[in-house]
């Protein structure tokens, strides 16, 4: 069998025995694929040829699974951008170890995404980067949402379908899929109040831990359950690194 060839982000390594590694990556053309990696874990200081390092860019070939094999194998990888800024910053390293959780968690095998892969690459360089930090969070999170299906209404009420009036009580909720006016929201158990004028703004424009906590909000109950890095992503938004 031809290995098949693509791009890949490294989203997770799990130990598999004394020298293999289970690798999830996300792919260009494959969307999500969990492949064995044999002799990944030689106990040798010199870098094995598959050898990989999570959240770095790569050439990918693999043999699909065959038969009831659940997993596919890692014929070859080829660095090609390692994203080692993000090291230098904690929001960035807890940003892009979140934005590798949301894809993990969030699509599935044999169900390919390649503008969310675009947009994963140009987050993780954004992080990587000189640039601020904070807003290319809540962008990410918006374009994973699209990407799956799961965008939020956030232009009339779900209920009424009338546009919530300036200045009044917002709602957001999940299960609804979006905004609830102030005379519909009673009748949803599921729901949270949105900060004033939070609208106005845009999840790249706007304040970006207001924007992250909705949209990681909207996130978790999509995929029910809490992000492991979601908290330590919220609490350095909240002390204001990087948000100029
Ligand atoms: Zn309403």
């Amino acid at each position: 069998m031809t290995p098949q060839t693509d791009q890949a982000v490294v989203l997770r390594l799990t130990d598999y025995s004394e020298t293999s590694q289970i690798v999830t990556v996300f792919a260009a053309a494959h969307g999500l694929l969990r492949l064995i990696a044999k002799g990944a874990r030689r106990a040798t200081r010199k870098r094995a040829s598959t050898g990989l390092d999570l959240l770095e860019l790569g050439e990918l070939s693999f043999l699909p699974p065959r038969g009831d094999a659940q997993l596919g194998t890692l014929t070859d990888w080829l660095q090609q951008e390692t994203f080692g800024g993000v090291r230098r910053e904690l929001l960035r390293l807890y940003g892009a170890l979140y934005a590798g959780e949301l894809v993990a968690s969030l699509t599935e095998e044999g169900d390919p995404h390649p503008h969310l892969f675009d947009a994963l690459v140009r987050t993780l360089r954004a992080l990587a980067g000189d640039g601020p930090a904070a807003a290319s969070l809540p962008e990410f999170q918006s374009d994973l949402l699209r990407a799956i299906g799961y965008a939020p209404n956030l232009e009339h009420c779900l209920d009424c379908r009338r546009p919530p009036p300036r200045g009044s009580a917002v709602y957001f909720s999940s299960g609804a899929g979006g905004l609830l006016c102030r005379d519909c929201e009673r009748h949803h158990v599921e729901k949270r109040r949105l900060p004033t004028g939070l609208l106005e703004t845009g999840p790249q424009t706007g304040d970006p831990r207001a924007w992250f906590d909705l949209l990681d909000y909207h996130l978790t109950h999509v995929a029910g359950r809490r992000f492991k890095t979601a908290a330590q992503v919220a609490a350095l938004l909240a002390k204001g690194d990087s948000a100029a």
